[in-house]
């Protein structure tokens, strides 16, 4: 957590964002109708748990309705409270903006320490708190759609989607009222790891842009970086899952809740991860160095360093003594604004959480679309797509024989060629071209204007000019 003498995570999301609209030309009333949060609803309701009522604290935070319905997770922490879930809520508007998925921005939270409780139980908090808000259209396919974030995942997002269906019988469009369910229950392949698939996909797009690299005194691809990584949770163990396994990065340091482990030849992410599953945290783990404090590997060397557990974590305790050249926010919030200004001051490159996490709220845009569409992707066209491609391979065969020894197709050629797009491969292909375009949006604002320093500032410059453009269109 960030010390006293910061700004609070809402005040610090509102002066990055005062950064940028003073960049840009907005009427004083528009500038501040976006930056402000529209509303906040707070709720206590009691649960018979273990022979008594117990009282739960619960927020649903509607930030801006630019777009309907507006998105954002829900949060089960002992740290939610109204200033986190607005802050939180204010950033989902200009992501979904940043990478265009027509949502404004909305976020939720329960104050509750989700390890105190069996699943049972879980599930009657759940339930409880899903009807509170539901039945005042917090919950809602075409108004309000929450997803997982921080606590939850796809268990409590299916327990949500039964509770709303259990309220709204004849909604043919139940399931698209929350996304991040399990398959079977009307989810979308790739949406547990589609927010570390887009970390993946954000730094491979950042080392496409040598320039930009060079900023951040780094150069080449993904292969051999050395990768901090704190939190190894949904979006921590499959961004450094991916980067370690398909890019070559290595991961010299994970840092948890009960310290951090550290080794320069690369630590084994899934070695690390069924530990943590087994022992609940990282303490004992055999084949690497564990260090008790744990926050203070966020300040070791490296080439990427990628918070990834929660908010305040690089702040002005710390900020100078970071050494890492490239910051990557998979966290939403992990540099406050008075960290940013130092960090931005030393030189490092600070790749912004409102695109660096993007890739969860993409891929539940496109499970909202398939739950409202009825239809898996790819259904229709996967085998008329390998007919015609049959076609090709056919004729290639022909040419093949008639050349003889003169040419011959490559041995995977075929079984690849043929092969129709199912729905992951889909869902990958949509996320990294979003990750790719929002990418390319910023860096173009951050390369060609002399007062823009960061990707941050570029990144909101883009997304609130679009989010204005909205206002403007509605005649606001
Ligand atoms: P999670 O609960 O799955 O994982 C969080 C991990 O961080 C856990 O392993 C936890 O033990 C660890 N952790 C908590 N406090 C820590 C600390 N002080 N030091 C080190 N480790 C700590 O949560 P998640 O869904 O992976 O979310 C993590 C962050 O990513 C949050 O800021 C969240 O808002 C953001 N985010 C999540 C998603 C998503 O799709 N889940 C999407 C966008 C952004």
């Amino acid at each position: 957590m960030a010390p006293r003498n910061e700004p609070s995570f809402r005040e610090s999301v509102d002066l990055m964002f005062n950064r940028a609209a003073a960049l840009m030309d907005l009427s004083p009333g528009l500038e501040e109708k976006i930056r402000v949060c529209n509303s906040t609803y707070t709720v206590r309701f009691g649960v018979r748990l273990r022979g008594q009522i117990q009282t739960f604290v619960g927020y649903r935070s509607v930030h801006s309705e630019h777009m309907e319905p507006v998105k954002g997770g829900i949060r089960y922490s002992l740290s939610v409270n109204q200033d986190e879930v607005e802050a939180l809520a204010a950033l989902m508007t200009y992501k979904c903006a940043l990478v265009e998925t027509p949502f404004g921005g909305s976020k939720g939270g329960l104050c509750i320490d989700p390890r105190q409780y069996d699943e049972h139980e879980l599930e009657q908090i759940t339930r409880r708190f899903a009807y509170e808000l539901a039945k005042r259209d917090l919950i809602n396919p075409s108004q309000n759609v929450p997803a997982p974030d921080m606590g939850t995942g796809e268990r409590e997002m299916a327990w949500i989607a039964d509770q709303y269906a259990r309220m709204n019988t004849t909604d043919i469009n139940a399931r698209a009222c929350v996304t991040g369910k399990p398959l079977n229950a009307g989810g979308i392949a790739g949406r547990v790891e589609a927010t570390g698939r887009g970390v993946q996909y954000a730094l491979r797009e950042f080392f496409r842009h040598p320039g930009d690299a060079k900023k951040a005194g780094l150069s080449g691809k993904l292969d051999g970086k050395r990768v901090i990584i704190q939190g190894l949770g949904n979006v921590g163990y499959h961004a450094a899952k991916f980067l370690s396994e398909e890019d070559g990065a290595r991961i010299t340091g994970i840092i948890e809740r009960d310290g951090a482990l550290y080794d320069p030849d690369g630590l084994d992410v899934q070695a690390v991860h069924n530990w943590i599953v087994k022992h609940g945290g990282v303490t004992g783990f055999p084949d690497a160095t564990h260090q008790a404090e744990g926050a203070a590997v966020l300040e070791h060397e490296c080439d990427i360093l990628i918070p990834a557990a929660m908010e305040g974590v690089i702040n002005l305790t710390n900020a100078d003594r970071i050494r890492a050249p490239l910051i990557l926010e998979a966290a939403n919030g992990p540099i406050t604004a008075g960290a940013d200004e130092i960090l931005c001051e030393k030189g490092t490159v600070i790749i912004p959480d409102l695109f660096a996490n993007a890739g969860g709220v993409t891929v539940s845009y496109f499970e909202w679309v398939k739950n409202l569409s009825h239809i898996r992707f790819g259904r229709m066209q996967r085998r008329q797509e390998e007919a015609r491609h049959e076609l090709v391979v056919a004729e290639l065969e022909r040419l093949d024989r008639y050349l003889g020894d003169a040419w011959s197709m490559s041995p995977d050629f075929k079984a690849k060629y043929l092969r129709g797009a199912d729905e992951l491969e889909l869902v990958r292909s949509g996320l990294d071209d979003t990750m790719r375009t929002a990418y390319q949006a910023m860096s173009e604002v951050w390369n060609a204007r002399d007062d823009v320093a960061d990707l941050r500032t570029a990144a909101y410059l883009v997304s609130i000019d679009r989010v204005a453009k909205s206002y403007r269109a509605k005649g606001l």
